[in-house]
């Protein structure tokens, strides 16, 4: 059986990533988005176990020593981990795995799993990030503003990936993530595991 690939996906706070994502695993099958964790207060509406495991420092500290983490990092005052052994699981059973992590996570990730595929997220100007920001309407002004400053570095990031896409009509954004994940699976290595009864068939000529 194939093994599920990888995918990274990074971009600055409020460029649209979650709401990319969450869309794509509306319309594609053998999909799925890994959960992360998070030191981080959960915004209002955002649910335990679906939006994030969300874990004091302790228990995160725990996890790591543990090292039940794939990868983990500091991002704006708060930890971020990706757990291990789901991504393992769901990989080995075919699914793909979508990451939505920063650019200090994608790079750990690349050394474990040079096979991944990653993307980012761009927002068409900073004018349109803070707008969505203040329009997400989930973080308060210094919270926004930080994002705002940090948006900059994880930026900076965006030639260590493999595909750029800009958030700027929703709907052809989401075609090209799209996209993508199709292209990927109809490599000659996933579609010759894929089709392997049919082209025996076809290859005998019977
Ligand atoms: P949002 O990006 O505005 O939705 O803000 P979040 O607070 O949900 O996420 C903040 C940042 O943390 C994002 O840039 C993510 O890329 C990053 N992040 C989220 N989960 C993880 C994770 O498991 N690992 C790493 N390394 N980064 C993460
Ligand atoms: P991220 O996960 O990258 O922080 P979100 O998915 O939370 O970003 O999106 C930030 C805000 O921008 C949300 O309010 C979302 O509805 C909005 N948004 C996302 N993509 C677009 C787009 N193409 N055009 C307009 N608004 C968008
Ligand atoms: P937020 O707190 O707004 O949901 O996310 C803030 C940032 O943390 C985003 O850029 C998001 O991609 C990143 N992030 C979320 N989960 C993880 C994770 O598990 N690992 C890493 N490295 N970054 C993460």
């Amino acid at each position: 059986m194939n093994t599920g690939t990888l995918y990274i996906i990074s971009a600055p706070s409020g460029a649209g990533k979650t709401s990319l994502v969450k869309q794509l695993a509306a319309t594609l099958d053998n999909l799925t988005v890994s959960i992360s964790h998070t030191t981080r207060q959960a915004r209002p509406g955002e649910i335990e176990g679906q939006d994030y495991y969300f874990v004091s420092l302790s228990d995160f500290e725990i996890m790591l020593q543990k090292q039940a983490f794939v990868e983990h990092a500091q991002v704006f005052d708060n930890f971020y981990g990706t757990a291990q052994q789901t991504v393992k699981d769901n990989l080995a059973q075919g699914l793909d795995v979508i990451l939505e992590i920063d650019w200090q996570g994608a790079q750990q990730i690349r050394t474990i799993f040079p096979d991944s595929v990653s993307i980012f997220i761009l927002p068409p100007s900073t004018d349109v990030l803070r707008q969505r920001l203040n329009n997400r309407a989930q973080d308060d002004e210094q919270t926004i503003a930080r994002r705002m400053r940090d948006a900059v570095t994880e930026m900076q990031h965006h030639a260590e990936f493999d595909y750029l896409i800009v958030n700027d009509a929703f709907e052809q954004a989401l075609m090209e993530l799209k996209s993508i994940l199709i292209t990927q699976r109809l490599t000659l290595q996933k579609q010759s595991c894929r089709l392997k009864v049919m082209l025996t068939s076809l290859l005998s000529g019977s």
